[in-house]
Parts: structure tokens; C-alpha cells; sequence
């Protein structure tokens, strides 16, 4: 199986190639046509597995093949994770996969000033990873809307309860529009999860690891 044979565009596979991936991770040869197709997707994977290339692959994709809402940079895609190391991690995955496209990517996180992550905003970006605390507190200042979000992803859903940002993301879902794709990954799966999940996803497909 190569990233060609998932039906990867040429953009992105000169991207990976540069990368060093040679063929996808078993949590990618199973997530990507899934993706692709537009589902919802509920994923157990540890980090390691590939996991973020597995979400954020096909999500540019949509990006690079959509007609014009690209052009008007509005965020489309938002990825929630509980930690800046991690959010920082993701978004540089983002800004690698679409060096050959004209996708924008941005991060923001807390612990530091907003000065540079409001500039950022005002440019216009169209990919957007966060941490939950910082994004509502942009959202409230009116410098973030939500509202052109047709891809939600919520990482390492686990760790965001454990570190209680329950309340946090329960805020920002009645942020979201409902017409969107939605993905939901966690490295565990109680009932806790299970429950926010339903709270998230449509109509789900399963991957675990
Ligand atoms: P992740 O699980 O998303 O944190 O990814 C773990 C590591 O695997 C990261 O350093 C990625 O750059 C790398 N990686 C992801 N997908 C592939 C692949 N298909 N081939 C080789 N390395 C990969």
C-alpha cells in the first residue's frame, strides 16, 4: 500500500516523499479512505502510530481540492489537543503536509502573550490547532469565529478530561457549526469518553490500534 494508492494528490505526496515516509502507518492505510470519504471517525491510537498524519493528510486534502473558501481564509479546520508541546507538535505536521499547497496553518496555546497569536489570526489562516484555554479566551475577544469550521478534530480526548477541560470543550461545541467532519481520538476509551464522543460525532466509524 503506498499514499499514492489511498489516492493522495501529487501536492501533498512530494510533501510526504520529502518527509521520508515511504508507505502510510497501519492507523493510516485505515483512517485515510475513511477521511477522505468524509465520515466521522472515532480513533483509538497511542502517539507513535502516525496518528497525526493519519488526521491531518486527508483534511488538507479537502483543503487543497475545495473551491474557493480556501482564498477567503477563514478557519476551516480546527484541531483541539490539551497541551502546547502537542499542539505544537500537530501544527508543524500541518505546515510539513502543505508546504506544496497554499494552505495556512497556525497554532495557539497558553502561558504566554496573546500579541503574536492575535497578529497571526488577523492575517487570515485557514488551519487552526489550540489549546482549549487560550482559544475561548480569543473566541470571547472576538478575535476567533468558529463559524467556516467544517473539520473538527478533537486529540488525545483522555488527557483533556483528566486535565479538565470538560467544561472548555462542551463550550466551543456550541461554537461549532453542525455541518461539519468530524474525528475524536483517544488513547483510552471509558465510558466518560464514549459519552463526549456521542456528543461530537455523527454518524462514526471506528479505528483502533
Ligand atoms: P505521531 O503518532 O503522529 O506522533 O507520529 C509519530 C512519528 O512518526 C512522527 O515523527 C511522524 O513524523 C512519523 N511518521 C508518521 N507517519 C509516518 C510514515 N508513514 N512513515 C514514516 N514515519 C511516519
Amino acid at each position: 500500500m503506498t499514499f499514492k494508492e489511498l489516492g493522495i494528490i501529487e501536492p501533498i505526496l512530494k510533501a510526504l516523499a520529502e518527509k521520508g515516509y515511504t508507505q502510510p502507518t497501519p492507523i493510516q492505510a485505515q483512517a485515510i479512505p475513511v477521511l477522505l470519504a468524509g465520515k466521522d471517525l472515532l480513533g483509538s491510537a497511542q502517539t507513535g502510530t502516525g496518528k497525526t498524519a493519519a488526521f491531518t493528510i486527508p483534511i488538507l486534502q479537502h483543503l487543497a481540492e475545495g473551491a474557493p473558501p480556501k482564498k477567503q481564509r477563514k478557519i476551516q479546520v480546527l484541531i483541539i489537543t490539551p497541551t502546547r508541546e502537542l499542539a505544537i507538535q500537530i501544527d508543524d505536521n500541518v505546515k510539513a503536509y502543505a508546504k506544496y499547497t497554499d494552505i495556512r496553518s497556525a497554532v495557539i496555546f497558553g502561558g504566554v502573550k496573546q500579541a503574536s497569536q492575535v497578529r497571526t489570526l488577523k492575517n487570515g489562516v485557514d488551519v487552526l490547532t489550540a489549546t482549549p484555554g487560550r482559544l475561548l479566551d480569543l473566541i470571547n475577544q472576538g478575535f476567533v469565529s468558529l463559524k467556516n469550521v467544517n473539520h473538527f478534530v478533537l486529540d488525545e480526548a483522555d488527557q483533556m478530561l483528566d486535565m479538565g477541560f470538560v467544561h472548555d470543550i462542551k463550550k466551543l461545541l456550541k461554537k461549532l457549526p453542525q455541518e461539519r467532519q468530524s474525528l475524536f481520538f483517544s488513547a483510552t476509551m471509558p465510558k466518560s469518553i464514549i459519552d463526549l464522543s456521542k456528543q461530537i460525532l455523527g454518524n462514526f466509524e471506528r479505528v483502533n490500534i
